[in-house]
């Protein structure tokens, strides 16, 4: 099989990449190693509504709720309220992957790409050195896929990196060590993403609960992989819905890591680029992937089809793309990689006495930045080194 780019995973980011370099005329194959495309779902589902109708049209099919804003609790149970569109990039829709996944794969298969499911990449091809392709394994048969370029969008485990000589490792201390429950409890919020902190209830991490309607929600947390042992997230998880919603009836349950390294070093090799949790460009506070893993996919689609009709699908030929998303999302990225690095290390105490500095300022209509400068002119000592984030 011949085809100018094969996108190797349609999560968000294998699929806006297949659609954008199909609409732009390529022939496009996009793998998928699952049967069903977005199922199982590891996610808590969360984006910025603002964001997301920036790339694509909202649809009812795939949205689940939609919320007002956010509850950030400190550990000791004070907390501020913020509004749905200062919230950050996980608040506003929270959507239902299983068929919003599917219907990212659909749209790109309208745009002429070829979908294949249980289809998974076992290695690239070489041809005089250069990546010419993806071996896969579909139905038990061994295929050969030449293509160009190959788009590694292949999630959190990518390996098409490693395959391309990138190194994409992450350390213990790189990855949120996940652990979520669907669940219906009365007492759930339906009208706000609620946010836990406290070394206690998530060592390095946070409790969240995305209501999903009608008194359902996911309800996970996440531990830094430095600081988590095997099971503690599910345990941690277990305690803490034992203690808050006794009576809550667990329907579903998804472990799951994510990056929170901040992007590797490049992105971009010889025939090939990585995408989303692949390259890391989740949000290294939140964990939230899903809208740059998306942006990422449009900015990889478009630069193929640029190195396809240019003829140069090496190193330069797509460098582009690892400016554009270092220049672009990259830059958010980095400065939540420090402002994680800090908070991280911060003990109960502090987090409770930040919270209580900020509860008597008007928080409802600022953003993380502006919340942030507010902090530091309030506890100007404690957070000193982060002054650069808000210059
Ligand atoms: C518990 C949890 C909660 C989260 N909550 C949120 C949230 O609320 N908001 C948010 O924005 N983000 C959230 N995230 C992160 C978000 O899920 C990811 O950032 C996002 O899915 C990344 O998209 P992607 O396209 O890069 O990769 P993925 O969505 O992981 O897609 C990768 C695809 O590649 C396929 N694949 C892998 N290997 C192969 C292979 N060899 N061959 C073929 N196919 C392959 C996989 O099956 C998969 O379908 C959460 C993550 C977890 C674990």
């Amino acid at each position: 099989m011949r085809c100018d780019v094969v996108v190797v995973g349609a999560g968000p980011g294998g699929s806006m990449a297949a659609k954008t370099a199909a609409e732009k005329g390529l022939r496009v194959v996009l793998l998928e190693k699952r049967q069903e495309i977005g199922d199982p779902v590891r996610c808590a589902e969360g984006v910025s509504k603002a964001r997301l109708s920036s790339m694509i049209k909202p649809d009812p099919k795939w949205i689940a709720a939609e919320v007002k804003g956010a509850r950030l609790y400190a550990p000791d149970g004070s907390s501020i309220v913020m509004s749905e569109d200062k919230s950050g990039d996980e608040v506003g829709y929270v959507l239902e992957r299983k068929i919003f996944d599917r219907a990212l794969a659909m749209d790109a298969a309208r745009a002429g790409a070829k979908v294949m499911v249980k289809t998974r990449a076992l290695d690239l091809i070489r041809a005089n050195g250069s990546v010419k392709g993806v071996r896969a394994m579909r139905y038990g048969e061994i295929i050969d896929i030449e293509a160009d370029v190959v788009v590694g969008a292949d999630g959190v485990e990518s390996k098409v990196g490693r395959w391309a000589g990138i190194d994409t490792s992450l350390k213990p201390g790189d990855i949120e060590v996940c652990a979520q429950f669907l669940l219906y409890d009365k007492s759930i919020d339906d009208e706000y993403c609620e946010f836990f902190l406290g070394n206690e209830l998530a060592p390095g991490g946070y409790v969240w609960s995305f209501p999903k309607g009608e008194k359902l929600a996911n309800v996970g947390l996440g531990v830094i992989g430095s600081r988590s042992e095997p099971g503690a997230p599910v345990r941690l998880l277990r305690r803490f819905v034992e203690r808050r919603m006794p009576e809550a009836r667990i329907v579903e349950m998804v472990v799951g890591g994510v990056p929170v390294s901040g992007p590797i070093e490049r992105t971009v090799a010889d025939g090939v680029l990585l995408v989303g949790d692949a390259a890391r460009q989740s949000d290294p506070i939140t964990g939230g992937g899903i809208l740059n893993a998306m942006e990422a996919g449009i900015m990889a689609g478009e630069v193929v089809a640029d190195a396809v009709s240019s003829g140069d699908t090496g190193v330069e030929g797509l460098m582009a793309y690892e400016k554009r998303w270092r220049e672009s999302i990259g830059k958010q990225i980095a400065r939540h990689l420090d402002l994680k690095e800090f908070f991280i290390r911060l003990s109960d105490e502090d987090l409770n006495n930040l919270m209580h500095s900020i509860q008597s300022e008007d928080v409802s209509k600022m953003d993380l930045r502006g919340m942030l400068r507010v902090l530091i002119r309030l506890n100007p000592k404690m957070l000193w080194e982060l002054r650069h984030l808000v210059m």
